[in-house]
């Protein structure tokens, strides 16, 4: 399908977005200033079109899907921080821990079921020792050498670099020879140290996440990036976000993907609103284009929701994550989307956005096309 920028921006009256939509097609970087002014903009059909154009001259039609598996091996946590709605104290009824042959089970269900990727984070207990996070990597990875470990947020690596008194440096050697292949995104929140210092004053700041990250790619280890947005934050905040991550992708070039994730407020005591589908849809396009060196955007559907994830497809994004299985974290926090899908769900929900599904591995080689 042609995307017919012209004649959209015909339709566009506004003379600065005029001018930063030029930059956008001549496939110019756009700075922070003008990312804010699209922030501001009321003309989402345009901010779409725009992030789609990108999208289509780094990833065609493809549309991207995984076979996986999310496991949260406990959600007792010791940071409590205020937007959370998973982590709780050990004291409290709905805390749990799974024993290591609960979480190779549940791997052994996934490997049969054809998934070749463990997505694995948690709560940050206090009475975990650092060996236990390594010992989980390495067990699952002796038992399903096929399937691939990716694992602990940068806020669990801080956290072990913590209790062994390792450098971060050490902790990741440690865990990518007990199998870690790749780490996920999560704990980013949000880079501004006033937005996180409500949000979540306890755990890693914005720069040791940085750092973990940074360390990881030295490494060879390739990260995800994410950003929850929704909260407290400003528009400004957003940016000041995407451009810390842009600045250290043209330094390492080791992030994959970027995955916004809208807040969900329920059962948290932070409270506040579910943000709306405009907004998921122009955070998702924003991004697209001013991360202009990410190759993926990814519309997480357990957080937009599927219905917001599918458009979204066409707003910027190239990939839906995958079937997941038995998402905890998002749900506890009120998300009424399911719980996991099956292929054949994914592949109807690309087709129906007018795209290519394509079955991926965790670094984004293709498995399958389902033409
Ligand atoms: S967001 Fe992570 S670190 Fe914070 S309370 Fe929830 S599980 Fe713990």
């Amino acid at each position: 399908m042609e995307l017919l920028i012209d004649d959209l921006l015909k339709t566009v009256s506004d003379g600065e977005l005029l001018r930063i939509a030029e930059k956008i097609v001549e496939g110019e970087r756009i700075e922070e200033e003008e990312a804010l002014y699209l922030f501001r903009s009321g003309e989402l059909p345009a901010i779409g079109h725009l992030a789609e154009l990108i999208n289509r001259r780094k990833n065609g039609m493809n549309a991207y899907f995984i076979v996986n598996r999310q496991i949260n091996p406990t959600n007792v946590c010791v940071y409590q921080c205020d937007f959370c709605a998973f982590g709780v104290k050990r004291s409290d009824p709905r805390a749990y821990e799974m024993s290591l042959e609960d979480i190779l089970k549940k791997v052994e269900e996934t490997y049969r079921a054809g998934g070749r990727e463990v997505h694995m984070v948690g709560g940050i207990p206090a009475h975990w020792g650092y060996e236990r996070y390594v010992e989980i990597v390495r067990k699952i990875k002796e038992n399903f050498p096929e399937v691939v470990v990716k694992a602990w947020t940068a806020i669990e690596i801080h956290h072990m670099a913590k209790i062994s008194k390792k450098s971060y440096e050490e902790v990741l050697k440690e865990l990518k020879e007990a199998g870690l292949e790749a780490l996920p995104g999560g704990g980013a929140e949000i880079f501004s140290e006033r937005a996180r210092k409500i949000i979540a004053p306890n755990k890693a700041n914005a720069e040791e996440y940085l750092e973990v990250h940074r360390t990881a790619h030295r490494l060879g280890i390739p990260t995800n990036a994410t950003m929850l947005y929704g909260h407290v934050e400003t528009y400004e905040e957003r940016v000041e976000h995407l451009s810390k991550l842009r600045e250290i992708q043209d330094e390492t070039g080791g992030f994959q993907v970027f995955i916004p994730l809208a807040y969900w407020p329920q059962g948290t005591r932070l409270g506040g609103r579910r943000t709306s589908s405009v907004d998921d849809l122009k955070t998702i396009a924003i991004s697209r284009i001013f991360l202009d060196n990410f190759d993926h955007i990814k519309a997480y559907w357990v957080t937009l929701g599927e219905k917001v994830a599918q458009i979204a497809l066409n707003f910027g994004a190239d990939d839906l994550d995958g079937t997941i299985e038995e998402e905890k974290i998002v749900h506890s926090a009120g998300t009424k989307s399911a719980y996991g899908h099956s292929v054949e769900k994914l592949v109807k929900l690309i087709k129906k956005a007018g795209k290519v599904p394509v079955e991926r591995d965790t670094f984004y080689r293709v498995v399958r096309v389902y033409n």
